[in-house]
């Protein structure tokens, strides 16, 4: 699709921007924490990073953002590194059709999470994190930094402390798996380190470079670091196909068939198989956690390039 030259992707993206936000604003910016509530909720930045190296964007595309629950998926692909299949037996991978935060399924399920990017399943993945590494927010800052290409990328300290006042019920999850014998390391380390990666800013230009090895059978284009095998990008995009978009995957697919992960910051990445990726931000939710403008923009490109991988 990039036959006719970088300059029409580009252009696209210009485009696709400028429609966006000639839109009423539809949503509301999360407010569950005081730090994110004051976001300007006008902000609003698409970018695609291209295999080849090159990162296309429009709009404010190199703000750093609250990254959220997007920074499941690096917790995650750290976890596969270090733990091989013995992660499969602590977490599902089955959708889980409940909202990110949902509490039920953890109990009928004998507290293994549905998936590794609803709450509970990345509150269990921080803590084979916390297990393994003697610093796992150090290690998780690094390992961001690196495939972004970028030293910038770090903690907001006033989101840390906001996600750490109201973690309640991040600490009744953790708790409760606690209880069924999930969790190996102290309920209080894991959900420091859980915080500290939601709180974590990045902007779309440095998210879409950072995640460029998933569209690339693992291996990172730019650095040439082998990530994850081919198998495991295979898993991870598996994984975000079914549920990266909360309790909207299912009509996600339906409707732009990329592999996909949210936050409540306004952040969406999607990976473009063999192409690269997409990162879109605008702080406004819909009711199901994604942002709305984020979605319009990705839904358009999508279409407009032809990009469902089914
Ligand atoms: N820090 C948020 C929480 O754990 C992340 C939510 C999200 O982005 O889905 O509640």
């Amino acid at each position: 699709f990039l036959a006719d030259a970088d300059l029409s992707l580009s252009q696209a993206l210009r485009d696709i921007h400028r429609r966006a936000v000639e839109q009423p604003i539809e949503g509301r910016v999360a407010d569950y924490i005081p730090a994110l509530a004051t976001v300007d909720p006008i902000r609003c930045g698409i970018a695609f990073a291209t295999l080849d190296g090159e990162v296309h964007t429009a709009g404010d595309a190199e703000l750093p953002f609250s990254i959220q629950s997007i920074s499941k998926v690096f917790g995650l692909v750290l976890a596969m590194q270090r733990m091989g299949d013995g992660l499969w037996r602590r977490v599902g991978m089955e959708p889980s059709g409940q909202p990110f935060n949902s509490i039920v399924q953890l109990e009928w399920e004998h507290g293994i999470p549905r998936n590794p990017f609803i709450n509970a399943g990345a509150i269990l993945v921080a803590d084979t994190l916390v297990s393994h590494f003697s610093s796992s927010r150090q290690a998780f800052l690094s390992f961001v930094r690196r495939l972004a290409g970028s030293e910038y990328c770090d903690v907001n300290d006033e989101v840390l402390a906001s996600e750490t006042r109201h973690g309640s019920r991040n600490a009744a999850l953790a708790y409760l798996m606690k209880s069924f014998g999930n969790l190996e390391a102290e309920v209080d380390e894991v959900l420091a380190h859980y915080f500290f990666q939601c709180s974590v800013e990045m902007s779309c230009k440095e998210l879409a470079t950072s995640l460029l090895f998933l569209a690339n059978q693992g291996m990172h284009p730019i650095t040439g670091e082998k990530v994850t095998s081919p198998r495991d990008a295979h898993r991870v995009n598996a994984i975000l196909s079914t549920s990266g978009m909360y309790d909207q995957s299912g009509q996600f697919a339906f409707a732009v068939g990329l592999p996909a992960k949210s936050g409540v910051g306004g952040g969406i990445v999607a990976i473009v198989p063999g192409h690269g990726v997409i990162a879109a931000w605008s702080p406004p939710l819909n009711r199901h956690g994604n942002s709305t403008r984020g979605l319009s923009m990705i839904t358009e490109l999508a279409s407009r390039l032809g990009l469902s991988i089914f």
